[in-house]
């Protein structure tokens, strides 16, 4: 039997109308737009894309959202210049640094930067330490994304085993950590390149998260039958964009699975609106 497909797009569209809600309530209670700073450093096509859409999606839930450009070859101590006159303007409550940053730059560093209360990506030190200790200012906007997929289409995660391949600061180290925290409950297994006998492993799962950038990876072979496969992969081939899992013949073994795109991709976006909202609730 066919998988039942969990619509991102769907749950993305229902989500970002309620934020639009909160944010004209908000704005009506307090004389205040959410406001969200984007930086792009050069001209990657990818990274400009995903501004694009991070910028009109903004718009159309009521926030204000604003652009600085600057050029490959920017100088540290200047992107460190326009972090620290973010960090203080009172009208921005939202600041997101568009990674991948040139090589010359130490994203690390800049990342540190950013005021933890305005760190709408949640990738300042102080926010991922907030999360693994269960009390999470923000949450990082895939992981989010992922979560909210997970419990609006009523998936169980409480005692499910969910496995997830791959390890990254972004995807796989925040959302295995937000679903092993208490009240959340699953049981996690975290897998890497260096993972023996992965299908072995990846076949424990009832919930299979992949995100390692690597086109149609996860075989049929390496599901359970009935278990839900989220991926999160974006990779571009000859034959378009095409996710970590082999949609085609996973979805005949699976019992529920993300398409890509539309799966994992919208919601990432409007999770950053989520936090865009919290932040200027905070500073209100
Ligand atoms: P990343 O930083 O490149 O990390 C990849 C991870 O995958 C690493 O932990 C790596 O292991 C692991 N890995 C690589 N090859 C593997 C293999 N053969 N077997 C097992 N593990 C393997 O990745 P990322 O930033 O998390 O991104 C992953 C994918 O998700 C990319 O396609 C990216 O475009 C996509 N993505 C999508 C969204 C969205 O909104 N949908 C958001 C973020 C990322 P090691 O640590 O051992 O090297």
């Amino acid at each position: 039997m066919s998988a039942r497909i969990l619509d991102g797009k769907a749950v993305a569209a229902q989500i970002a109308a309620e934020i639009a809600d909160q944010t004209i309530e908000f704005i009506q209670n307090n004389g205040i737009q959410p406001c969200l700073a984007a930086i792009l450093v050069g001209d990657d096509p990818a990274s400009s894309v995903y501004i694009r859409n991070k910028q009109r999606a903004c718009e159309r839930a009521n926030m204000e959202s604003r652009l600085h450009r600057l050029p490959a070859d920017v100088p540290e101590e200047e992107l460190l210049k326009l972090l620290a006159k973010l960090n203080k303007a009172h009208d921005v409550h939202g600041i997101l640094v568009q990674l991948p940053l040139p090589e010359h730059i130490d994203s690390a560093r800049m990342l540190r930067a950013v005021n933890p209360l305005k760190d709408v990506d949640a990738f300042h030190p102080e926010n991922v330490g907030r999360i693994v200790q269960g009390q999470p200012r923000f949450l990082p906007c895939t992981p989010h994304g992922i979560q909210q997929l997970l419990v609006r289409q009523q998936i169980p995660i409480a005692g499910s085993h969910v496995v997830v391949v791959g390890r990254s600061d972004i995807v796989g180290k925040p959302i295995a950590n937000m679903l092993l925290q208490r009240g959340t409950d699953a049981t996690v297994t975290v897998c890497h390149s260096q993972s023996r006998d992965l299908p072995a492993i990846t076949r424990l799962a009832d919930i299979l998260i992949v995100a390692i950038g690597r086109p149609r990876f996860v075989t049929a072979d390496m599901v359970k039958p009935g278990a839900t496969v989220i991926d999160v992969g974006i990779n571009r081939t000859e034959d378009g964009l095409v996710g970590d899992v082999d949609y085609q013949a996973v979805r005949e073994v699976a019992g529920a699975i993300t398409p890509v795109p539309g799966g994992v991709g919208p919601l990432t976006v409007v999770m950053l609106l989520h936090n865009t909202l919290l932040a200027a609730q905070h500073a209100a």
